[in-house]
C-alpha cells in the first residue's frame, strides 16, 4: 500500500465568510484580512497574524475549498486511511455552509455532496476492487448520542458507544444504510439533517447546539489479491457552535447546553494537541473525556488524516469569538 501520507497529519484551513445581512445592518466593519500567498489571517484591529495550512478569504467559492483542502484527503481514503473533517467556529460563522450538511443541490453545495460524488466516480473507475459502502448519521447533543437515521422516536434512538479489544470502538444498533449511488447518500443526508436538534439563540435562530457526524464507510475487496483488502471511514463533522454562552444571551437549559458543548470542543482540542506529542513520549491522549472524542478515537491520530475547517466572521462585532477560534485552530496546527 502506498503510505506517502503523514499518517498523524492534522491540517487546518481557516475560512472567512463575507459579512452577512445582520452584520451589515449593524454597521459592522471588516477587521479580518487574508494574505493568501502566506496562508495568513490578520486581525487588523489587534495587529495579530496567524498562519495555517490553508487560508480562504471571503470571496472563496465552495469548489476552491473542496479542491484545495478536501480532494487530496479522498486519495488517502481510498488507500485505507480514516479521514475526519471537522467544521469548527461560532454559530453563524459558516460551518454548515462549508460542510454542506443541509443542502445538496446546485453549484454552491459544500464539502459533503462534492465528496460523495467524487467517491462514486472513483468507485466506478476502480476495476480491481469490489466496494461495499454504507452511511450513518448521528448527532451528539449534551453528551447523548442520537441516531438520526433511526425510524424510531427520538427517545428510542439513543445510542451507546462501546469499546472492546476485538472490535475497538463500536456502536450497537447504529443504523448503517447500504448505498449504491451518490444520490442515495445525499437522500440520507437530507433526511438526517431535518431531524437535528436546534435551540434558538440571539445569534442565529436555526443554530445547532449539537455536533453532527455523517460517516461514509468503505469496504474495498480486491478481486484477486485478498491481502489488498482494506476498509476506511470518512467522518464529516459539523461541530456545535464554539461561542461561550454569554455571547448568545442564553440562559437556563441553553446555558447548560453551552457548558456541555464546550466540554466536547475542549476535549477535542486537548486530544488534537496530545496527538502532536505522540512520537516524543508515551503521551496520554484523553479520548475518553468526551463522547465526541471517544466516537472518533480510531479516526484521530494513528491510521488517519484530519482536516479542521475553522470558520470565522469578518466583523468587528465578533472579534472576541474570532480570536478564540483562531487560537483553537492555531493549537491544532502546532502538530
Ligand atoms: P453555522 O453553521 O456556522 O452556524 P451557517 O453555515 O449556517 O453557519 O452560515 C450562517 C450564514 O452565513 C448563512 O446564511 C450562510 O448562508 C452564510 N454564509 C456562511 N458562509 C458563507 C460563505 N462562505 N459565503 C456566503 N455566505 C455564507
Ligand atoms: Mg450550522
Amino acid at each position: 500500500m502506498d503510505s506517502k501520507v503523514d499518517s498523524t497529519a492534522v491540517k487546518v484551513a481557516v475560512r472567512v465568510r463575507p459579512l452577512v445581512q445582520t452584520e451589515i445592518a449593524r454597521g459592522c466593519q471588516e477587521i479580518v484580512e487574508v494574505i493568501p500567498e502566506n496562508e495568513q489571517v490578520v486581525l487588523k484591529s489587534l495587529d495579530k497574524a496567524f498562519t495555517f495550512n490553508y487560508v480562504l478569504g471571503s470571496n472563496t467559492e465552495q469548489d476552491e475549498l473542496y479542491n484545495r483542502c478536501v480532494a487530496p484527503l479522498l486519495k488517502s481514503l481510498f488507500e485505507g486511511f480514516n479521514v475526519t473533517i471537522f467544521a469548527y467556529g461560532q454559530t453563524g460563522s459558516g460551518k454548515t455552509h462549508s460542510m454542506g450538511t443541509a443542502y445538496c443541490e446546485g453549484e454552491n453545495v459544500g464539502v459533503i455532496p462534492r465528496a460523495v460524488h467524487e467517491i462514486f466516480s472513483t468507485v466506478k473507475d476502480q476495476f480491481s476492487f469490489d466496494f461495499t459502502i454504507t452511511v450513518s448519521f448521528v448527532e451528539l447533543y449534551r453528551e447523548i448520542l442520537y441516531d438520526l437515521m433511526s425510524e424510531k422516536s427520538k427517545e428510542q434512538c439513543i445510542l451507546e458507544i462501546r469499546e472492546d479489544l476485538t472490535k475497538g470502538i463500536h456502536i450497537p444498533n447504529l443504523t448503517e444504510i447500504p448505498v449504491e449511488s451518490a444520490q442515495q447518500i445525499l437522500d440520507v443526508l437530507i433526511k438526517g439533517s431535518r431531524g437535528r436538534a436546534t435551540a434558538s439563540t440571539n445569534m442565529n435562530a436555526t443554530s445547532s447546539r449539537s455536533h453532527s457526524i455523517f460517516t461514509v464507510n468503505l469496504a474495498m475487496q480486491h478481486k484477486v489479491e485478498k491481502h489488498q483488502n482494506r476498509t476506511a471511514k470518512l467522518h464529516l463533522v459539523d461541530l456545535a457552535g464554539s461561542e461561550r454562552p454569554k455571547k448568545t444571551g442564553a440562559s437556563g437549559t441553553t446555558f447548560k447546553e453551552g457548558v456541555d458543548i464546550n466540554k466536547g470542543l475542549f476535549v477535542l482540542g486537548k486530544v488534537i494537541s496530545a496527538l502532536g506529542d505522540e512520537k516524543s513520549q508515551n503521551n496520554f491522549v484523553p479520548y475518553r473525556d468526551s463522547n465526541l472524542t471517544r466516537l472518533l478515537k480510531d479516526s484521530l491520530g494513528g491510521n488517519s488524516v484530519t482536516l479542521m475547517i475553522a470558520c470565522i466572521s469578518p466583523a468587528d462585532y465578533n472579534l472576541e469569538e474570532t480570536l478564540s477560534t483562531l487560537r483553537y485552530a492555531d493549537r491544532a496546527r502546532k502538530i
